[in-house]
């Protein structure tokens, strides 16, 4: 099935019209016209290079929402005209005990995960993603709606942004007693706000900007700090459960393990392309606290938080924009100018 798209043809090349083929459903396919897809910071990393391995063309696009339009013989979750989503998998080996335990972006078969682009972890035939208009996926890896169809564009970035931030809070017990600090209020960091606090935990965003102060108050925030400001950061020495810091360039860690209580863990999500500066040992080993990081999250988890939020009212802070718009948002997102995720409307992929 030949598919309108926009891709990079090289790291240095603005992204621009392509055509894809998509397959047509096997059994167990799900076929989904993309409605919105958002636009994570790692389909700028991807794109643009940073990180190793980019496969060219490269069609980004993670945050996936659409309609199913076919299903084949073997599919039982879905119908034709249901709203559903896809995330950052669309395959996996489904043998491996992370891939039992529902973590299949843990996967340790051969090839690790398929990502929705740029194909297997460990190698292998690219995938395209979704700044497209259709895509073919595995029902496994297709996940269901169950908000109304006006937050539809919302929802998208919560396969995303949305899982990445759940699956670190949940996994380090973010909830009612603990004190939970999110750092980078961008696509990642909003969405960790707002589900830190739904899950009940005392929850702090930290930011360079002080233009989004007020932003983080609204977007249920319990207290906001200027992390340039040492005054306001002294003042939460020794007092975190968890930090997750989804920043997306280099930094000081020190600044932040600091401000960790006794056994308290800071949740690398951020995926910066060069390294952060060595963390002091000290900082660490007296007061037994850890640096660790976390990988999007698995299918039964993104699905538990597709379903927390529909129960919960959540989604995402959007601004929609067209397919032709995509390299002036990347600029803007360089600049940490995001208010707070950018969405395509894939409508603008017929024009
Ligand atoms: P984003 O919307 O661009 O937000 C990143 C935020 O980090 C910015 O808004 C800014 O927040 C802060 N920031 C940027 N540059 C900074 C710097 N030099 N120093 C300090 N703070 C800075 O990006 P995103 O889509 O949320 O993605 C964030 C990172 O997570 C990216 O590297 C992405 O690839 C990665 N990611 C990882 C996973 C995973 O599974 N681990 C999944 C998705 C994305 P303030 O203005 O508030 O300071
Ligand atoms: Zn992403
Ligand atoms: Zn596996």
């Amino acid at each position: 099935m030949q598919t309108k798209a926009y891709a990079a043809h090289s790291a240095t090349t603005p992204l621009g019209p392509h055509t894809i083929d998509r397959r047509a459903p096997g059994p167990k396919d799900v076929a989904i016209e993309i409605l919105f897809c958002g636009v994570c910071h790692s389909d700028l990393h991807t794109v643009r290079g940073e990180w190793a391995g980019t496969q060219y063309p490269c069609v980004p696009g993670h945050e996936i929402v659409g309609r199913v339009i076919a299903v084949g013989s073997d599919v039982g979750r879905f119908k034709p005209g249901q709203l559903v989503g896809v995330g950052c998998m669309v395959d996996s080996c489904r043998t491996c005990a992370s891939c039992k335990e529902g973590l299949e972006q843990y996967c340790d078969g051969p090839v690790s995960f398929t990502s929705t682009y740029n194909g297997p972890v460990g190698g292998g035939p690219n995938t395209f993603g979704g700044y497209s208009a259709a895509i073919t996926v595995d029902e496994h890896f297709v996940l269901a709606i169950s908000h109304t169809e006006k937050d539809l564009a919302a929802v998208a970035p919560l396969l995303c942004a949305g899982i990445t931030t759940w699956s670190p809070l949940r996994h380090w017990g973010a909830g009612p007693g603990k004190k939970v600090g999110v750092v980078g209020i961008g696509g990642l960091g909003h969405m960790g706000i707002k589900l830190s606090h739904a899950l009940g935990a005392h929850t702090v965003a930290f930011t360079t900007s002080p233009g989004k102060v007020a932003d983080a108050k609204a977007l249920d925030a319990d207290e906001v700090v200027v992390s340039k400001d040492e005054g306001q950061m002294k003042k939460h020495l020794n007092s975190f459960d968890i930090i997750l810091d989804t920043v997306s360039a280099p930094h000081d860690l020190d600044a932040f393990t600091t401000l960790l209580k006794r056994d308290g863990t800071l949740a690398l999500v951020g995926g910066s392309p060069t390294p952060h500066p060595s963390p002091a040992v000290h900082a660490l080993v007296f007061k037994r606290r850890a640096i660790a990081g976390s990988l999007i999250g698995g299918i039964p988890e993104t699905q538990e938080m597709l379903d927390f939020c529909a129960k919960h009212g959540i989604t995402s802070d959007i601004e929609m924009i067209k397919m032709q718009d995509i390299e002036a948002a990347y600029t803007r997102m360089l600049k940490s100018d995001v208010k707070y995720r950018f969405v395509i409307d894939m409508a603008s992929l017929k024009n």
